[in-house]
C-alpha cells in the first residue's frame, strides 16, 4: 500500500532522511519509534508531500506521490493534484490542528464538502457516523475549545477518516495528552487497526506498539536501523542503539 524507496532529505547541512526504504502492506499497522530528531515526522511529512524528498520516491496504492512521469522524467504535480493525493493519506497531528472557529461537525465535513465537492447530505451523514465511531455522537455542535484533548484528537481522527483515506499517518497522536486521556485515543486507533485500516503510527507507546503493530520500525539519525515484528524488535533488538532507546522509554 505504501512504498518508500531511497528517500533522502536534508535541511541545509543536516541529513534528516538518509535513503529510507519502508513498505507497509494494505491493512497493516507500522509503528515508528526513534529518538527526537531521528526523522520520524519528516518521513511522515514526505509521505503526504508536506515535505518534498530530495531523492527517492514514494507510492501509495501504486500512485506516485507528488509527481507524474512524463518522457522519462518526473514532473512535480500541481497543488490541486497534490491536495487530491493528500486526501487519500489521512494525517493526524500531535496537536490535533482542528479549526477553532468551526464546530466539531463542521471540522469533519469541511474538506469532503468544499475541497472534494461531495454532496452536503451524504457528507454530514458520514460525519455523524464517524463521530459515533470515535465515541463522540453527542458532540456534533460543540466547539473544539470546549472539548478535552482526548476528545479533540478523536475528532481529528474522524476528520481524517471522512476523506476515506487509503492510509492514515499518525504523528505522536497521544503525546500532547494528559496521561488519563491517552487510552481513549489509543482505543480508537486500536479499533481502526482491527477493522483493517492501513496505518503508520509514530508513537512512544511501547505497549500499544506491542499489541497493535504488525511491524515496528526503529529510526535513528535519518536511517531505519531495524524493523520487524514487535516481538523481535522490542524484545530482541538486534542493534545496540535500539536497545539503548528502549531502555530509556520503557
Ligand atoms: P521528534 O521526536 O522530536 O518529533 P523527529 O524524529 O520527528 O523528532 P524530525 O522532526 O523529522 O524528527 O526532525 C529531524 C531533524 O530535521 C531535526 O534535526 C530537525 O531539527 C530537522 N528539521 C525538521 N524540520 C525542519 C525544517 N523545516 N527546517 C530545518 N530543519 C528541520
Ligand atoms: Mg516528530
Amino acid at each position: 500500500m505504501v512504498s518508500v524507496r531511497g528517500v533522502y532529505k536534508r535541511f541545509g547541512a543536516a541529513e534528516v532522511l538518509r535513503d529510507v526504504d519502508l513498505t507497509v502492506e494494505a491493512g497493516h499497522v507500522t509503528v515508528v519509534l526513534g529518538p527526537s530528531g531521528s526523522g520520524k515526522s519528516t518521513l511522515l511529512r514526505c509521505i503526504n508531500h508536506l515535505e518534498r524528498a530530495d531523492r527517492g520516491h514514494i507510492t501509495v496504492d501504486g500512485e506516485l506521490i507528488g509527481y507524474r512521469r512524463g518522457r522519462g522524467v518526473l514532473h512535480e504535480l500541481k497543488e490541486k493534484q497534490i491536495l487530491r493525493q493528500r486526501g487519500a493519506i489521512g494525517f493526524v497531528f500531535q496537536n490535533f490542528n482542528l479549526f477553532p472557529h468551526l464546530t466539531v461537525l463542521e471540522n469533519i465535513v469541511e474538506a469532503p464538502r468544499y475541497a472534494f465537492r461531495r454532496p452536503a447530505a451524504e457528507v454530514e451523514e458520514q460525519a455523524r457516523a464517524l463521530l459515533e465511531r470515535v465515541g463522540l455522537a453527542g458532540f456534533a455542535d460543540a466547539h473544539p475549545r470546549t472539548l478535552s484533548g482526548g476528545q479533540q484528537q478523536r475528532v481529528a481522527i474522524a476528520r481524517a477518516l471522512a476523506l476515506r483515506p487509503k492510509v492514515l499517518l499518525f504523528d505522536e497522536p497521544t503525546s500532547a495528552l494528559d496521561p488519563e486521556l491517552v487510552g481513549e485515543v489509543l482505543d480508537v486507533i486500536r479499533d481502526l487497526a482491527a477493522g483493517g485500516t492501513t496505518m503508520i503510527v509514530v508513537t512512544h507507546e511501547i505497549g500499544f506498539a506491542r499489541e497493535v503493530a504488525d511491524t515496528v520500525v526503529f529510526m535513528d539519525q535519518g536511517r531505519i536501523v531495524e524493523s520487524g515484528p514487535p516481538g523481535r524488535v522490542l524484545d530482541h533488538p538486534a542493534h545496540e542503539r535500539t536497545r539503548a532507546f528502549l531502555e530509556k522509554v520503557l
